[in-house]
């Protein structure tokens, strides 16, 4: 299955008691074992993961672990090897990188991947991130995939509750688009974003116990209880939620760069090289079904310093030769006959899915809403006039 016109195609990643998965790497006699990673129960310290086997006796994480050791006597206390999590964290981040350059960690062991530009539909990728994570890092992951990222994360957690094994549950979920508010609806209220023990206690008050109840509440009547709040509650409750995967910056951008063994100045073997980065860039930008606006060169001379120097495409590209076209016209510019150089790199930036760069990049939820309001007046116009009727804004005019 491909696209579905309309719908992104969110997958929310949870890495399975991350700290426990990664101690269980490096100490193999750990496996199956009832541990906890965090503070010795003399010094008042607090389990920051348990293993799944330690879950069995009700030990959670931010439990005390003097508590955790009443729980479960056997039980065995890790300390934490932070820096090997923030390693692996940011391996995983890396392999979501290769599907789509629209990655948003949330924490050090889960984040948010669109991938509404790629082909195939989210429980592909879903699957293939799982066993990539797994093969690459020996870790396991759940997966949530849905239209947002609101339900791509409950969707995440539904998928973890629901596996009975006592080792990793390893789950994917997948909430198909136009069933989002299905899927919550018999859920509890403060499965959502936003809903805590005070605010779920007050809906408990008004009769509202699932997120069911809180979509079928008159929307007027939640925001006059709750105030802005209320319109959000009602919202979210709907299963909508518009709000865009954030991209750090270096995931904006793909690159080759080579440092030559020797310094050069040899014009052949530098366009030579200009060439080959240019397609390599291409068949990455192929590979994530992306186009680039910017096209960029980087020069470093043999004392070190070094320049970057960028021009726009007239039109979005995927095209090894255009790429080249640009990066050689850079390169006339800033390099002179004979001058020796240590590094070459071609860069390209301002991605997106091809045609839609800016309504993806500057996506803010209002633009988002003006988008559908547009796309169903478009639709409306539509049904009433037949296709011809709605197409470039000249054609509307003239329709008129
Ligand atoms: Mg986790």
């Amino acid at each position: 299955m491909g696209n579905v016109a309309g719908f992104r195609k969110i997958v929310h990643l949870d890495l399975d008691a991350f700290f426990c998965a990664v101690e269980e790497l490096h100490d193999a006699t750990l496996r199956h074992k009832p541990f906890a990673v965090g503070g010795s129960p003399e010094h008042r310290g607090v389990v920051a993961s348990c293993s799944y086997a330690a879950r069995k006796f009700g030990i959670r994480s931010a439990m005390a672990m003097a508590r955790a050791v009443r729980l479960c006597p056997e039980l065995i206390i890790v300390h934490h090897h932070f820096r090997n999590y923030m390693a692996l964290s940011d391996q995983v981040i890396d392999i979501m990188n290769n599907y789509s350059p629209i990655v948003q960690p949330i924490s050090i062991d889960e984040a948010f991947i669109d991938l509404s530009h790629q082909v195939e539909d989210g429980l592909y990728y879903a699957k293939k991130l799982q066993i990539e994570i797994k093969t690459q890092l020996g870790l396991p992951a759940s997966l949530g995939v849905a239209s947002n990222k609101l339900v791509a994360k409950v969707a995440t957690n539904i998928g973890k509750a629901a596996s009975h094994t006592d080792d990793y549950p390893n789950a994917i979920q997948v909430v198909p688009p136009g069933e989002e508010a299905a899927f919550l609806a018999p859920l509890p209220v403060d499965a959502l974003w936003g809903v805590g023990p005070k605010t779920a206690e007050k809906l408990a008050e008004l009769g509202m116990h699932t997120i069911g109840d809180v979509a079928a509440y008159p929307e007027r009547e939640l925001e006059r209880r709750f105030g802005q709040i209320g319109g959000d509650l009602h919202r979210r409750a709907q299963g909508i939620d518009n709000s865009p995967v954030h991209v750090s910056h270096e995931t904006k951008s793909v690159s080759h760069e080579e440092t030559f063994s020797q310094d050069t100045n040899n014009e052949r073997q530098l366009r030579e090289v200009i060439r080959s980065h240019s397609q390599s860039i291409s068949r990455r930008l192929r590979k994530l079904n992306l186009y680039g606006s910017t096209v960029k060169l980087k020069l470093r001379w043999p004392d070190f310093t070094t320049i970057t120097r960028q021009n726009s495409l007239t039109e979005p590209t995927d095209d090894a030769r255009q790429i080249e076209k640009m990066a050689v016209e850079i390169f006339k510019k800033h390099w002179k006959i004979g001058r020796k150089v240590r590094l070459l790199g071609v860069g390209v930036s301002a991605l997106g899915p091809p045609g839609h760069q800016l309504i993806l990049w500057d996506w803010n939820p209002r633009d988002a809403e003006k988008q559908e309001r547009l796309q169903s007046a478009i639709q409306a116009l539509r049904a009433r006039y037949g296709e011809a009727s709605v197409g470039k804004a000249s054609a509307l005019k003239v329709s008129r």
